[in-house]
């Protein structure tokens, strides 16, 4: 239900919000290296997607 905001007190509101977390949305770890990766994104420490070398990275 809609509650005007005057109306919603510091304590409604702070706990409502302590469920808000910051969060880095789709990042896995990659399988070849182990580093973060976006899903369904080439890794960008080892040039993998899936099993395989797409982009050489020195
Ligand atoms: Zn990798």
């Amino acid at each position: 239900m809609a509650v005007p905001a005057r109306r919603t007190s510091k304590t409604k509101k702070r706990l409502r919000r302590t469920n808000y977390k910051l969060q880095v949305p789709g990042m896995t770890a990659c399988p070849n290296c182990g580093e973060l990766r976006q899903a369904h994104h080439v890794c960008s420490s080892c040039g993998y997607y899936g099993d395989k070398e797409v982009i050489n990275v020195k």
